[in-house]
């Protein structure tokens, strides 16, 4: 089995949307700079004996180009080259779309779900507490800025079947689903298992970074459950710990630059 980190671009947004109230002011300080940050955005390839698996399938490539409502694309930028787009990053592993005839996401949001329409003949994963609230909230009201991080068009994609997730279980041999809501009402998160480099543990936007890990862990600006975020983090703590794993934060500049990206791969 082995595992390809996707470059698919980087967002940007303000820190106060991934860390909760990252520049505060005080009352010797009251005016505080506020700070501008990237956020690479990854999906993972895995190759495994009974199939090629995709965890993820990043932003659509037309979001800067009204695909995405103009505030999400004031708030949360994408910045993507040719190279990083998701079937150009599957190239690089050798891969086409259609060969990919599994697909888990780990939550609807719109740097996570934007490429749906490339998989219409696979069997795709999702939580299913997050994927009748994306469906929900953008079928209420025609106003995208009622839609919150969900993408309309990306929840209009049929695909062959969606399985609604609710439960932890073994994917497939070496890979575990594991249930991770609070950052929206359901995600899911994987865990790898490799013959030589031990345990992977990819939480997604359960763990934006190292700083919202810890511990102590922090909240993010952005969340839906608090209580239930927290206790998501230690249960990703308790599987790190478990297994001595690797966790692969979501979104850190600085973390995404110490890893293997495609082609290169973990095995
Ligand atoms: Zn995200």
């Amino acid at each position: 089995m082995k595992v390809y980190v996707l470059d698919t671009g980087y967002l940007e947004t303000d820190k106060n949307n991934v860390v909760g109230g990252a520049t505060m002011g005080t009352y010797s300080q009251p005016y505080v700079q506020n700070k501008w940050i990237k956020l690479p955005v990854m999906a993972i390839l895995i190759d495994h004996p009974d199939g090629k698996i995709l965890y993820d399938v990043g932003s659509n490539p037309e979001a800067m180009n009204g695909y995405w409502p103009k505030n999400l694309q004031e708030v949360y930028p994408l910045y993507q080259t040719k190279e990083q787009r998701l079937e150009n990053q599957l190239a690089l592993c050798g891969t086409k779309p259609e060969e990919i005839k599994k697909v888990i996401i780990s939550h609807m949001h719109l740097d996570h779900a934007g490429n749906l329409d490339m998989f219409k003949h696979a069997d795709v994963y999702v939580p299913k507490a997050d994927f009748m609230q994306a469906q929900t909230q953008v079928r209420l009201n025609e106003n995208p800025l009622t839609h919150g991080g969900y993408i309309k068009a990306d929840m209009d994609v049929s695909v062959k079947q969606y399985h609604l997730v609710e439960e932890d279980f073994e994917f497939a041999k070496g890979i575990e689903i594991v249930n991770l809501p609070g950052h929206t009402p359901g995600l899911l998160g994987i865990v790898v298992h490799l013959e030589n480099e031990g345990t992977l543990i990819f939480p997604q936007d359960c763990v934006y970074n190292s700083e919202i890990y810890g511990p102590p862990a922090k909240a993010s600006g952005l969340l839906y459950d608090s209580l239930s975020f927290f206790k998501s983090i230690e249960k990703v703590r308790d599987l790190e710990k478990k297994y001595n794993a690797k966790v692969f934060f979501a979104h850190d500049e600085e973390f995404f630059k110490t890893i293997k990206h495609a082609p290169e791969c973990y095995e």
